[in-house]
């Protein structure tokens, strides 16, 4: 490690205390990895337990000139919480009120999502976001990567659900927006250049119908490609603005320190059915008789999916699983009745959709298996892998009436680049698919992952009008990709905001926004074989809040 880090360090220890750094080389390797396939040393890890130290911690960066990355979870897929400079891991922001009606939530960033969902349950209600990570994962990680999942489509996510948000700019300005008019005048006042910056930026984008036409476009499916741009068209005031493109920031424009969300209806009653097709065709032309019944989710899984699953969880299935093609669907009710009711219904929909197979869940216990299934695919798929590969998981949207072409095109293409072990699953009712495959990191196999990505890029943005993250975030795997998913003005515009509220590029350097095409090809992680059973783990993080090592 450089001397000029060690001292840098020590200043930092100085500062927050020594307990809080480290350069030790077992924490800066045990931090080196989030859930994608990338892997960065840090030269620093810092713990940052309250807005004293995050703003102690901003002023430090500035002065050392050492960017920094915050780390809540570590379970992205993009490599947006990996750096070789300062890593921020997060504790202890775990405020939660909730008020008496459990209309909305508010909750610091490091509780975990699932645990918020827990203290929500009685009240019959959940927060909007839905990532499968939910357990894993934390409201600053959710909120920062505006992540989503099987219920939740656009309506629901963190940026059309975020009521209020306490932020830290990265010049250590703290802003509540709990109270909007007492931030927007907080904000003139203390940040009068980020606060005419916004303005300028607002008019702008008002003022130029083509780019206020391209941000409606792109925003219209299931899209977390760079900034949530569509803020400066949806909201007046600049502190209104300013809290919904922290939103799907990734941590590159300031801290979240809590969030208010607005929470939503869970009804008790579910309806919960696998459906089996013949073909992946088959079940995509069946997508639209579910939506048109109101199903709240509709899981798609390919062959590959079924097999993995069948190899590595199908033990817990309690039918026989479909081989070829399946659906999960589920509908929510606040009667039983209107429950049972839907399961005749979907009975008679199977039939009508030429599904080979349905298998309705009878109980909780057995509605609670078919989704452990779908939501085991992949790490079933991971733990299927080859030794000394990492698992590659990507995220595209398509517009729905296109799905069954697309996700034909996709597995042609993923045949033609040889990722022929490649699964696709994922959220059919939002036409946002997940394709999982494995990569070494031999430079042959990088360089074609390379090439396959140009196609990727091609086939969802030029052919299929898609998007490149639905909902995993840019990162550093899709940053070279920006400007082809949402052209030449809305980068630019993307980068002026940049420039605004960090001028020196000091949060998350090379995420979201990378001068540097061939970022997605760097650092990707090695993983030497080590024993049978450890080679399975595809380090999604999900153990790490009961890990002893990462208290
Ligand atoms: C098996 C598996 C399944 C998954 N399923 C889904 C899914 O269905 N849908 C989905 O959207 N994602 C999914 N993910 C990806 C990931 O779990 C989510 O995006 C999650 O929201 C990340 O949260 P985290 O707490 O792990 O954040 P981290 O990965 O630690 O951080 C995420 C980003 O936010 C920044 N950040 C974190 N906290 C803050 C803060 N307080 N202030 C500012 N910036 C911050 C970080 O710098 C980073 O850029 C899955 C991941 C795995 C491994
Ligand atoms: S051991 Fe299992 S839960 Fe833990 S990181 Fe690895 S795959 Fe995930």
């Amino acid at each position: 490690m450089a001397a000029l880090a060690e001292h840098a360090a020590s200043r930092l220890a100085d500062a927050l205390g020594p307990a809080k750094v480290s350069t030790d080389l077992l924490d800066r390797i045990a931090y080196s990895c989030d859930a994608s396939l990338y892997q960065l040393v840090p030269e620093i890890v810092v713990r940052a337990e309250s807005i004293a130290d995050v703003i102690e911690l901003f002023a430090w960066s500035r002065r050392e000139r050492i960017p920094l990355t915050f780390r809540a979870a570590g379970t992205s897929l993009s490599g947006q919480a990996v750096t070789n400079h300062a890593l921020v891991v997060l504790r202890g922001f775990d405020c939660l009120h909730i008020p008496s009606n459990g209309q909305a939530v508010r909750a610091g960033c490091t509780l975990r999502g699932g645990y918020v969902n827990g203290r929500l349950r009685s009240y019959h209600r959940r927060i909007g976001p839905d990532p499968a990570s939910i357990d894993a994962c934390t409201i600053g990680g959710i909120v920062a990567n505006n992540a989503s999942g099987m219920c939740c489509g656009i309506a629901q996510n963190a940026y059309h659900t975020l009521v209020a948000m306490r932020l830290v700019l990265p010049s250590g300005t703290v802003l509540d927006t709990s109270d909007l008019e007492a931030a927007d005048q907080l904000l003139a006042e203390r940040e009068p250049a980020v606060y005419a910056g916004l303005c300028a930026l607002r008019d702008q984008v008002r003022g130029d119908a083509e780019l206020a036409r391209i941000i409606r476009h792109r925003t219209r499916l299931k899209n977390t490609m760079g900034y949530s741009i569509a803020a400066f068209l949806d909201f007046e005031r600049p502190a209104d603005i300013l809290q919904h493109l922290l939103v799907g920031s990734e941590g590159t424009l300031g801290f979240i320190a809590d969030v208010t969300l607005r929470t939503i209806d869970e009804p008790p009653h579910a309806t919960t059915a696998l459906l089996g097709y013949r073909s992946l065709h088959d079940a995509c032309a069946a997508v639209d008789a579910f939506d048109a019944e109101g199903a709240v989710a509709i899981e798609l899984m390919d062959q590959a999916t079924l097999a993995a699953i069948a190899l590595h969880a199908g033990g817990r299935a309690f039918a026989p699983l479909p081989r070829t093609a399946a659906l999960l669907v589920e509908f929510r009710y606040d009667d039983a009745e209107q429950s049972a009711a839907m399961s005749s219904r979907v009975t008679t929909l199977a039939q009508k959709t030429a599904a080979t197979s349905l298998t309705l869940a009878a109980s909780d216990r057995e509605r609670h298996l078919l989704w452990q299934l779908r939501k085991g695919a992949m790490p079933s798929v991971g733990a299927a892998r080859p030794p000394e590969t990492a698992l590659i998981n990507e995220d595209v949207a398509f517009p729905r009436q296109h799905l069954a072409a697309a996700v034909h095109d996709l597995r042609s293409l993923l045949l033609e680049f040889c990722f022929s072990d490649a699964v696709i699953f994922g959220h059919a009712r939002d036409g946002n698919m997940h394709f999982a495959f494995a990569l070494d990191a031999a430079e042959h196999s990088i360089e074609r992952y390379g090439r396959f990505m140009d196609e990727v890029a091609a086939l969802v943005v030029e052919r299929y009008d898609g998007s490149l993250k639905a909902e995993h975030s840019t990162g550093r795997n899709m940053a070279p990709y920006l400007e082809r998913q949402w052209g030449e003005r809305a980068t630019a515009l993307m980068w002026q905001l940049k420039e605004l509220l960090d001028p020196d590029r000091l949060l998350n350097r090379d995420v979201l926004l990378s001068r540097d095409q061939r970022i997605h090809l760097r650092n990707i992680k090695q993983l030497p074989s080590v024993h049978h059973s450890i080679d399975r783990c595809i380090e999604c993080g999900f153990c790490e809040r009961a890990c002893p090592s990462v208290a």
